[in-house]
């Protein structure tokens, strides 16, 4: 089944968007060498500008995008893991779920307190909708996030730029539990290269042409 947003624009309020996301331009010239999109689909697109994390866009309206036949660029490249049907089926539409799952992966660094060595571990990144914190508790989540988990990934939840927490499953945990680590300081997202890197060395193959986000590659 092709999914479609419907009346769901819930990316356009959570997600942050940068006014000069130089990645999304040097995706859409490496999408289109190899073939996998046309210029003419990014033909008239407005420039970005800048947005934060949870605040509504100007466009935004109860049934979709005012300008969608002019929207930026990085919007038209954009879209969420429940759109894209990634292992999503059982998830809810994310306006009716009040949380969007980023298509982009992110890692966080994990230090050993026995040993101080640090290491990397890949998360799902999830915007978490500030009016209902606690839709991280959709069982249908958690169980996605125990699938996540046999594959040795976290998740991040963000409910701004800076603000959010880090969930381990049972299955990166060593006393087999769930773990939710608040911080009010996410560190600022890491680059494209410094993301295939880690998950590379993961053993995680991320290298998709739907590795974008509003702000770009990070
Ligand atoms: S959150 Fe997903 S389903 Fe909703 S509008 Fe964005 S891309 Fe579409
Ligand atoms: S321009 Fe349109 S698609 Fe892009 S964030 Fe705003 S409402 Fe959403």
């Amino acid at each position: 089944v092709t999914r479609q947003c419907g009346s769901c624009t819930l990316c356009c309020k959570l997600l942050p968007m940068a006014k000069r996301p130089d990645d999304v331009y040097g995706a859409v010239h490496a999408m289109v060498d190899a073939g996998l999109a046309t210029y003419a689909e990014y033909a008239g697109s407005r420039a970005e500008w800048t947005k934060p994390a949870g605040a509504r866009c100007q466009h935004q309206r109860r049934t979709g995008c005012a300008i969608y036949g002019d929207r930026p660029a990085s919007c038209r490249m954009w879209s969420c893991r429940w759109l894209s049907g990634d292992d999503t089926a059982d998830l809810s539409r994310p306006d009716r779920a009040h949380y969007v799952i980023d298509v982009v992966p992110d890692y966080v660094v994990l230090r050993n307190n026995e040993t101080g060595k640090h290491h990397h571990l890949p998360v799902v990144v999830i915007w978490l909708d500030p009016d209902y914190p606690d839709a991280h508790r959709d069982p249908a989540l958690r169980a996605y996030l125990l699938r996540r988990g046999e594959e040795r990934t976290a998740a991040l939840f963000r409910l701004s730029e800076r603000k959010g927490f880090a969930l381990f499953p049972p299955q990166v945990s060593d006393d087999g539990q769930w773990h939710e680590v608040q911080s009010d300081a996410v560190t600022a997202q890491h680059d494209a290269a410094d993301i295939f890197r880690t998950l590379a060395a993961a053993g995680l193959d991320f290298l998709g042409t739907a590795a974008m986000s509003k702000e770009g590659l990070r």
